[in-house]
């Protein structure tokens, strides 16, 4: 894997806070990669910092092996969209395309092809001469990537680009991307709060959390090997359910049957887990056809509480013995009723266990 940008140990301290604390990862050649996690966690400071838009108190940014810590922004021939993507409005969109080539005075001769290019890319030709006052806001979105990827970067850098769409126009310019990063397969970094977008758009997710990288990999192994608590609650919707529940000697209780904890030292020495189970992977006594190994599936009785029509699903609230729950049950025209009493059961290959004391994961 040839890595084109490397983050050494970075930090960056403003007054009072640590934005981005200690953070090491790398960017390998065109790889799609998606810096994810909750409001303030560091993800905008992380992307400004590799843009050059802020200089970090320690570490480095090596490309392509060679320090780019110290470099200008312009220096570094990364290209930034942001979520409030600002066109010249008394420019049409071929110039508003254009701007950085003909103040870089660039030859004329080289801009032809490249707009021709970038505007069949995105679908923008019958735009050009246009001025941004009468396009829709997916098509402004287009036009400000068309001007970031027409200088054919080394780098994308991408601040929640689909923030300020409406819920169709940002399925319209998320394929847009999507089939941009397939054509010209250059290296992005894309950051948004939207663990669902992460997980479509990523070749690998970066979660952030204060400032802390809590994971790094693919949408899969995030999802089915969540590293610690933070993650698993992040990950995934609807999210996942997680019960602190005492135990002993390596072994939790989950309603009236024994679970052994996997056998370390670290385990052993516990009194408090977290046990994390995913709504997809609860089913009801109606839904479940496979009784499998019954020693291999643990079991609950519920109530539910109130359900929620999602369309194919309906995501159902239950009280069970070990809290209240939500699970998702096939939607076969029969509503599910309030206050039914439901047998509920998950298989032991689908819990996941985290310590009480780090909130690492057990496995
Ligand atoms: P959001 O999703 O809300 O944009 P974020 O994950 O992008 O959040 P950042 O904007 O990187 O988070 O902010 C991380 C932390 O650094 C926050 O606590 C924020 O208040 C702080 N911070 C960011 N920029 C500055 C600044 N210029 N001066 C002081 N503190 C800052």
């Amino acid at each position: 894997m040839m890595s084109s940008l490397r983050l050494e140990n970075i930090s960056k301290q403003f007054e009072g806070s640590m934005a981005v604390n200690n953070l090491s990862l790398e960017i390998a050649d065109g790889e799609f990669l998606v810096l994810v996690g909750p409001s303030g966690c560091g993800k905008s400071t992380l992307l400004r910092l590799l843009a050059g838009l802020e200089q970090v108190t320690e570490g480095r940014i090596l490309q392509a092996g060679t320090d780019i810590t110290a470099l200008e922004p312009r220096e570094r021939n990364f290209s930034m969209i942001f979520q409030n993507y600002a066109l010249f409005p008394h420019m049409t969109v071929e110039q508003n395309i254009t701007f950085g080539m003909r103040m870089r005075n660039e030859p004329k001769s080289k801009h032809r092809a490249r707009v021709d290019r970038v505007a069949d890319l995105l679908q923008l030709g019958e735009l050009l001469n246009r001025k941004p006052g009468k396009l829709s806001g997916g098509q402004r979105q287009r036009v400000a990537m068309a001007r970031a990827i027409v200088r054919d970067p080394k780098l994308f850098l991408m601040d929640e680009p689909l923030s300020n769409l409406d819920a169709r126009l940002r399925t319209e310019v998320r394929d847009g991307i999507m089939t941009l990063h397939q054509q010209l397969k250059t290296s992005t970094v894309y950051v948004t709060h939207d663990q669902m977008e992460a997980m479509t758009m990523a070749d690998r997710i970066a979660v952030l959390n204060k400032g802390h990288l809590q994971q790094i990999g693919a949408p899969q192994t995030l999802y089915a090997h969540p590293a610690n608590l933070f993650v698993a609650g992040f990950i995934g919707t609807p999210a996942m359910n997680i019960f602190k529940l005492p135990c002993r000697d390596g072994v939790v209780m989950v309603g009236n049957q024994a679970v052994n904890l996997p056998d370390t030292a670290h385990a052993r020495q516990l009194t408090e887990v977290y046990l994390g189970i995913r709504p997809e992977h609860i089913d009801d006594s109606s839904a479940y056809r496979d009784p499998g190994n019954p020693g291999e599936r643990l079991h609950l009785e519920a109530s539910l509480t109130y359900c929620e029509l999602l369309g194919a699903d309906y995501l159902n609230h239950a009280q069970s013995p070990l809290g209240a729950l939500r699970y998702l049950r096939e939607n076969r025209g029969n509503a599910p009723q309030a206050n039914q009493q439901v047998s509920l059961s998950f298989s032991l290959h689908d819990i996941h266990l985290f310590s009480g004391q780090n909130q690492q994961n057990l496995h």
